[in-house]
């Protein structure tokens, strides 16, 4: 989709810090962190939210959800936790249409956010 920011990161057309990459994913840092860790895990393909996952996409989202795991083992997050959220329309505050997954870690979080 050429107009989708993360299309055109996924594509290589706009720079970004990568973390991750494979045939299906791109892992980045988030240009605005929120925490010492904040980094985007996306598909290579445009899935605009989470509500328009298909069966078809269960691999991928689980691929998504280790390669999540796997960046905050890489960061030494992995035993003294980290979150892992997916924004989805409006109320959550999703701004970019393409899904992704935040990882955020490397400071205590506040539950419930806000
Ligand atoms: P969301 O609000 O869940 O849609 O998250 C979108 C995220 O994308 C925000 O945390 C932004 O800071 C991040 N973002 C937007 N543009 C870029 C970019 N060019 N490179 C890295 N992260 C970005
Ligand atoms: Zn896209």
């Amino acid at each position: 989709m050429d107009s989708c920011l993360f299309c055109r990161i996924a594509a290589g057309e706009i720079p970004v810090t990568k973390v991750h990459e494979d045939d299906d994913l791109l892992a980045f840092r988030d240009i605005n962190p929120q925490a010492p860790m904040h980094v985007l895990v996306i598909p290579k393909v445009h899935i605009a939210t989470v509500n328009d996952l298909t069966p078809a996409h269960e691999a991928l989202v689980g691929a998504m959800v280790r390669c999540a795991a796997q960046v905050a083992k890489d960061h030494g997050f992995d035993a003294s936790g980290y979150r892992t959220v997916f924004n989805c329309n409006a109320a959550a505050g999703q701004t970019v249409f393409h899904i992704h997954l935040h990882v955020l870690g490397g400071r205590t979080l506040r539950w419930p956010p806000g």
